[in-house]
């Protein structure tokens, strides 16, 4: 039987890309990842950004609008991010794609991997990230981190 490959937010699996230079691993996520092939990728490191870096959300609208040029990604500066934000989400699909997934589990709350809530205007809302607004697009099956027990973290 042919083995799938599963896509996931980079800082789940322990890599120190978040916006405070921490990472998120996840107990189940990585039980679950275990013996299977996955790719990890963080669409704001390929956006360019470093780490740490300021934290970003959405101004205006969500990731359907931001694609759509009808709301913006800011940081907390108020500079608006939207067209980095959208070049790395593009980037992190090209590289899922590349390698056949059929289903994600992504970071939830952040603008590029939210999967059911997001940051918007200093409030958590409902709506996904731009990359998983991307995968979806594509039918790639995205859950977050929430569907798996296990303790978040191992925060650095
Ligand atoms: S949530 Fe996504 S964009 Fe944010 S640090 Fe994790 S992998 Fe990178």
């Amino acid at each position: 039987m042919k083995r799938t490959t599963v896509v996931v937010s980079a800082c789940l699996v322990g890599k120190r890309c978040r916006y405070n230079g921490e990472h998120r691993a996840h107990a189940g996520v990585l039980r679950y990842l275990k013996g299977k092939k996955y790719v990890a990728v963080c669409p704001e490191k390929l956006a360019g950004w470093g780490v740490p870096r300021p934290p970003v959300e959405f101004s205006g609208g969500g990731a359907r609008e931001a694609v759509a040029g009808q709301a913006s990604v800011v940081d907390n500066r108020g500079r608006d991010r939207t067209a980095s934000l959208l070049r790395g989400a593009r980037r992190a699909l090209r590289r899922a794609l590349a390698s056949q997934a059929t289903e994600a589990i992504l970071k939830e709350k952040s603008p590029s991997c939210g999967v059911r809530r997001v940051y918007r205007e200093g409030r958590i809302v409902r709506g996904g990230g731009v990359f998983t607004f991307w995968l979806r697009r594509r039918g790639i099956a995205v859950r977050s981190e929430d569907s798996f027990s296990g303790r978040g973290a191992t925060r650095s």
